[in-house]
């Protein structure tokens, strides 16, 4: 997708608070565990190597994505870490990660059929690292019994293709306030467990929320996701155990304004209509880098003042009702901090009845993102 470099519609990533929401976190952690930094969807839409950047510096040892190619654009940008692919792969790709020291997500048996005549084809000299996922309840991949996981186990340890390298599980309700189904999913897990001859080198079970507030199930690494972009994986619903602090901000400028009559009316569908006379500011976003369309009467700052979003989003502009008149290249905040006031990713989502990881990942590359050096 092309990038809009010459539009003044950006995002700016803090560094600095991606680095210190991971060293927060692991100041909690005890020694052995591990902080594995998940930056699927080109990092929550931060952009994933510059996250990942940070991250490394800021102490993670390894990367978890959700699909073997982002797991390859991170070995291309150079980055020799362990990264596991959460996802299920096609068994066909077998190979492919292997080559790439990528660790793979293995849920059935029959994958382990299906990627062993893949891996014995030509020479290989790596083994294909394998976690195992366990189904304790979120009733999305992986094994829901013991005699299955048991059975693979065997299967896996009868071919030196593989090396079993991890077993995990991911929880449903790991932020919410009541514990009984987190409990249900935890107990299965540690029934499971048993079925393997031996624990592999990583038994992980944390996503931000379960590493957050559930902290002693952990496990040996933690798969860190949205807490390091400083967003609290909960919502509203739990406060987080230190503060978190937001990495983003989306900001454009006005590039057009004008004043309308009583009556006048602002964008598709004429759903809009002035009471009286007022001045009106256009932004260059719209829904195609993101901002989506039933935003339409959520707000931006500008000057410390929230305006009103006015008329129906559109593929690329939006209208504002302006407090005043404002000249062209006035500062906009869509998320983020502006004259002493706040929009956050969570405003937005509560706005637009989403949660803030789908408005996170939704911004497209069409909007550039700058970063904010982290300290050293
Ligand atoms: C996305 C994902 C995570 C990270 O979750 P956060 O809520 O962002 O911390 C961890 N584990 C699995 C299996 C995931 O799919």
């Amino acid at each position: 997708m092309v990038s809009g470099l010459h539009r003044p519609t950006k995002l700016v990533i803090d560094r600095q608070a991606i680095k210190a929401n991971i060293q927060q976190e692991m100041q909690t952690l005890p020694q052995t565990t591990e902080l594995w930094a998940v930056v699927k969807a080109n990092g929550y839409g931060h952009g994933m190597v510059e996250v990942v950047t940070t991250a490394k510096s800021a102490g993670a040892t390894g990367f978890c994505v959700a699909i073997l190619d982002e797991a390859l654009a991170l070995r291309q940008a150079g980055f020799t870490e362990p990264i596991l692919v959460l996802g299920i792969t096609s068994p066909t790709y077998a190979k492919v990660a292997a080559v790439a020291h990528i660790s793979l997500t293995v849920g059935s048996q029959e994958w382990l059929a299906a990627a062993l005549p893949i891996l014995q084809s030509g020479a290989l000299t790596t083994k294909l690292a394998v976690h195992f996922a366990v189904d304790s309840g979120m009733g999305r991949i992986g094994f829901r019994d013991a005699a299955g996981l048991q059975a693979a186990d065997t299967f896996l340890q009868q071919h030196v293709e593989f090396e079993l390298e991890g077993l995990f599980t991911h929880f449903a309700t790991a932020d919410e306030k009541d514990t009984t189904y987190f409990k249900q999913q935890v107990a299965k897990f540690q029934q499971m467990r048993q079925a393997l001859a031996t624990e592999p080198r990583y038994v992980h079970v944390s996503n931000s929320a379960t590493s957050l507030w559930h902290a002693a199930c952990n496990g040996n690494m933690v798969r860190f996701g949205v807490a390091l972009y400083g967003l609290n994986p909960s919502g509203t619903a739990l406060s987080a155990p230190y503060p978190l602090q937001p990495a983003l901000t989306f900001v454009s400028e006005l590039v057009f304004v004008k004043q309308i009559q009583a009556g006048d009316a602002v964008s598709y569908g004429a759903t809009y209509h002035a009471k009286q006379a007022e001045w009106v500011g256009t932004l260059p976003v719209g829904y195609a880098d993101g901002w989506q369309r039933r935003l339409q009467g959520f707000h931006v700052l500008i000057n410390g003042q929230y305006c009103e979003i006015i008329g129906r989003v559109c593929m690329d502009q939006m209208m504002v009702r302006l407090p005043a008149q404002l000249p062209v290249g006035t500062k906009a905040t869509l998320v983020g901090e502006n004259g002493g006031q706040t929009i956050s990713l969570q405003d937005v989502a509560d706005y637009a009845h989403t949660i803030h990881y789908e408005i996170a990942c939704n911004l497209t590359d069409r909007v550039p993102r700058t970063y904010l050096p982290e300290k050293s």
